[in-house]
């Protein structure tokens, strides 16, 4: 048979994430007053000097190609970006704009992942890592992190997982689904085993400008020059200035692996919208203000969040330092039953939470890791107190 979906393409499934957030709109549209905790994006709207910024080049006729990997003066900008908020010296050569920070990441995985390569992947993970690595015929190796070392991988962890076919470390900090950061020393730790070995760390790190308590973001790549000629970096303007529609993303980081990327990119989607690299442009360059005021209202809603978690029976929650999630531990509940149904793991009981409680979240299973659930604090206050409200009582009901 000649006909057929390609190996990789079975071997995939669609964003699980996503998949909640289709199933709470339908529920929605139905008239269901769901309380939508699986949103993974902020509910803020994008900072008005932006979207003038895009109408802009809209009026001005910016409206044609630009280079595949994005105009040179939002190369620029993210030049700019880097060396002043990492301390990180690139060349224009160095970076490349994409159709998002995923897209980003995919490049990455293409440029650099060949069949049979392995790439190690702490968990929780973000749920598009693995699926990427297996989409280029690579093999995720999956190292369990635990909630007793912050979801942080250590060194030795690390250095256990390395074989000879290990091609890349995929680190992501702030943390989707934990909230939990990488502090310097973990990551100069880790640096000296990527280093040691020489693979690649991918450095996702799209929560930078998300993170409360005063906690210190270090893009690993900043650690030395051995590490930094290792490191890809990952970010994007999609988190921190409420853009997830707009649609870009950049990467920095050795130039033959961005000259790769940059080849695949004009060979696939070409330039990411004109349009919304002008947008980019002023949120990299505009005024900042729209970023403390979003963080304040994010750090509300997460103390207020991981306070009612905590005061759960059989529910725990580690603070979040970053990103807009809680990721608490649930295993406690598991065994428990509601009207002849046993929860057996964490997708029984976000079925469970969905059906009784009328709240989506996101099971931690989706993460590789099935003790926890993931609920966004990307809304109102409101809907926060309503969910949680909702949430205790269906918890309670459990027996
Ligand atoms: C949201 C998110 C991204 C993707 O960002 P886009 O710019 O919208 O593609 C990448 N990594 C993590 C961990 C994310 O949560």
């Amino acid at each position: 048979m000649a006909i057929g979906i390609a190996k990789r393409a079975q071997a995939i499934k669609p964003s699980p994430t996503l998949a909640m957030a289709a199933k709470a709109k339908a529920m929605k549209a139905q008239g269901i007053d769901v309380v939508d905790f699986g949103v993974g994006e902020p509910d803020f709207d994008t900072p008005e000097n932006v979207k003038q910024a895009g109408i802009k080049a809209i009026q001005s006729g910016f409206t044609k190609y630009t280079p595949a990997g994005g105009t040179d003066e939002l190369k620029e900008a993210v030049v700019e970006k880097f060396k002043k908020d990492n301390g990180l010296a690139y060349e224009k050569s160095q970076v490349l704009i994409s159709c998002g920070a995923k897209h980003s990441l995919y490049n990455i995985a293409e440029a650099v992942f060949d069949p049979g390569d392995e790439v190690i992947i702490p968990s929780p993970y973000w749920v598009s890592y693995p699926d990427q690595v297996l989409l280029n015929d690579a093999k995720p190796v999956i190292v369990e992190t635990r909630e007793q070392e912050g979801f942080r991988i250590s060194a030795a962890k690390l250095e256990k997982a390395v074989t000879k076919r290990t091609k890349a470390l995929v680190l992501n900090s702030p943390s989707n689904p934990t909230g939990l950061a990488y502090d310097r020393k973990t990551l100069e730790e880790i640096a000296a085993v990527a280093v040691k070995h020489q693979i690649y760390v991918i450095s996702d790190e799209i929560y930078e400008k998300l993170v409360y308590d005063g906690f210190k973001h270090y893009s690993i790549a900043s650690l030395g020059p051995e590490i930094k000629d290792l490191t890809i970096v990952v970010n994007g303007v999609s988190k921190s200035h409420a853009m997830t529609g707009w649609r870009i993303g950049f990467a920095a980081g050795p130039k033959d692996v961005i000259t790769a990327m940059s080849n695949i990119q004009s060979q696939s989607t070409s330039n990411p919208a004109s349009i919304s690299q002008k947008a980019a442009l002023e949120a990299l360059r505009g005024p900042q203000d729209f970023l403390p005021v979003m963080n304040a209202e994010f750090d509300k809603r997460r103390k207020y969040m991981v306070g009612r978690l905590n005061a759960m029976e059989g529910i725990s929650c580690l603070m979040p330092v970053g990103a807009f999630y809680a990721f608490p531990n649930v295993a406690k509940l598991f065994g428990k039953s509601f009207g002849g149904k046993t929860i057996k793991n964490s997708a029984d009981l976000a079925a469970y939470l969905l059906e009784s409680a009328k709240a989506a979240l996101v099971s931690g299973d989706s993460f590789g890791a099935d003790a926890y659930i993931r609920l966004s604090y990307a809304t109102s206050l409101e809907n926060i107190t309503k969910g949680l409200d909702r949430i205790e009582a269906a918890v309670k009901a459990l027996r």
